[in-house]
């Protein structure tokens, strides 16, 4: 299948389109991972976008574009599941008329629903083992006793004023892609409050609801 998660930051859309690319075998595209990987590869691509990256701005969508196209090239058109892409309205755009063009197109987008009291308690709440990159929560997930304090950080990015402000970004630049998803009938909303299995479990129902629809569009 092709299908594209959606939502704020902080939503879970990392963990479970990682969960699911991995219990379907489809291939996980997150394009903030491939930015990151092109940053330390010293890649044009990766030093053209470094600047935006280090103001936590997004990256114009040219270069983006570049690397989801390379990505879903390689996976023969077919299924992915895209994390973090599209982020703008030029990039939805581009996304659909790409895979319409080699008549591939999304079976759905995923719209993880977790609203802005609850992002911020979730990610000011994170915290981060600054050697080995494992994510902590203070309530759901506290670091073990017997981890040094020290190496147990906040992201910069998880200081509220930062989730504030990336919140802003999300609301300003890219909540007005789900109404144009939503025009086009490809926009299945899931709630994203609740635990991960919770939360799983209606990712799956709403997989089931995309493929029977696709298949049903297909046969009229
Ligand atoms: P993420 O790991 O998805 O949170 O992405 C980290 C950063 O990469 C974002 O804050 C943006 O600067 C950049 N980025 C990732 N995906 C996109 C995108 N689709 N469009 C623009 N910038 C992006």
């Amino acid at each position: 299948m092709r299908i594209a998660f959606f939502g704020p930051p902080g939503a879970g859309k990392g963990t479970q389109a990682l969960m699911l690319a991995d219990k379907t075998k489809h291939k996980h595209i997150s394009t903030g991972a491939m930015i990151r990987d092109a940053m330390k590869a010293k890649t044009p691509i990766g030093e053209a976008a470094r600047t935006y990256m280090d103001e936590g701005v997004l990256v114009p969508d040219h270069l983006v574009q570049q690397l989801a196209q390379l990505a879903i090239e390689e996976n023969q058109l077919d299924c992915f599941i895209l994390d973090g892409f599209p982020r703008t309205l030029p990039q939805a755009r581009w996304l659909n008329a790409f895979l319409a063009e080699h008549g591939t197109p999304l079976h759905a987008i995923l719209s993880l629903v977790v609203p802005d009291e609850i992002i911020i308690d979730r990610l000011s709440k994170r915290r981060v083992h600054a050697e080995t990159g494992v994510n902590y929560h203070l309530d759901f997930k506290p670091p073990p006793k017997d981890i040094d304090p020290s190496l147990i950080i906040q992201r910069p990015d998880d200081k509220p004023e930062a989730i504030r402000k990336r919140l802003a970004v999300y609301h300003q630049q890219t909540e007005p892609i789900e109404s144009y998803f939503r025009d086009i009938g490809l926009l299945i909303e899931v709630d994203g409050v609740g635990t991960f299995d919770e939360v799983q479990h209606r990712i799956d129902v709403a997989i089931e609801k995309a493929r029977e629809r696709y298949y049903a569009a297909l046969e009229r």
